[in-house]
């Protein structure tokens, strides 16, 4: 399920999980409801637009991701209701200088080189964020 999620980020496609007990949506994708727990869970496509709720400027990136750093790295409150982290298309000097809380963004994926600690070997996904108007 995991591996679906940034197959289909990567084309552009953010899928969540509809809960059929509660009607919460889970987004990334786990076995269970974030509301309530259940297990009864439906694949479901996302709008992939939200609002940003907070974000941090990296410059000291773990391990194996020194090059990338400093990126921003926000939590966004998608239409559907779930938190999701990713980064966002924003240079960090205008991170820093703008307060982006609030604004709204549509998710993609970029394909980044891989790395020593990252599990997949062959590719690399990271949600990215980019601001709207
Ligand atoms: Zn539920």
């Amino acid at each position: 399920m995991f591996a679906e999620f940034f197959e289909n980020l990567k084309d552009g496609r953010l899928i969540g999980l509809k809960c059929k007990d509660c009607g919460a949506v889970t987004c990334p994708p786990k076995n269970t409801c974030n509301q309530c727990g259940s297990r009864k869970l439906e694949k479901v496509l996302l709008s992939g637009k939200g609002i940003i709720k907070s974000y941090t400027v990296t410059y000291i990136a773990p391990m194996g991701y020194e090059k990338e750093a400093p990126y921003t790295v926000a939590l966004v409150e998608l239409e559907e209701g779930p938190w999701i982290v990713g980064r966002l298309d924003l240079d960090s000097q205008s991170a820093e200088k703008e307060d982006l809380v609030g604004k709204r963004v549509s998710v993609y994926a970029k394909e980044m080189p891989t790395e020593m600690f990252y599990p997949d070997k062959s590719k690399r996904i990271v949600p990215y964020f980019k601001i709207e108007g």
